[in-house]
């Protein structure tokens, strides 16, 4: 049995990865976190009305809606993170996103 202070120390290197993680994921953003929020959420709304058409049309409308110019970037950054789409960019990436 491993003794508290073990214990406590074995807890608290979890928390420290959980931590670095997060705060690589961060860094790695095209753009802010607050912004993937917003889009998200426009994502949401206009999934409900129309059918994705398996592009990022929707994405790339917010982009230049929000006058963002690294599309690009942000689609391979997309892409390498699981959303080939905008369905998939909602469904695959918001939940990476801590609310
Ligand atoms: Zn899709």
């Amino acid at each position: 049995m491993p003794d508290k202070t073990e214990k406590e120390s074995r807890r608290q290197i979890h928390r420290e990865l959980q931590e670095k993680t997060k705060i690589e994921f961060e860094k790695s953003l095209p753009i802010s976190k607050e912004l993937f929020q917003t889009l998200f959420d426009f994502l949401d709304e206009k999934l409900e009305e129309n059918d994705c058409d398996d592009s990022f049309k929707l994405t790339k409308q917010f982009l230049e809606t929000n006058h963002i110019m690294n599309n690009e970037e942000i689609e391979s950054w997309l892409q390498e993170n699981g959303g080939f789409c905008d369905c998939e960019v909602l469904y695959n990436l918001e939940e990476k996103f801590e609310k």
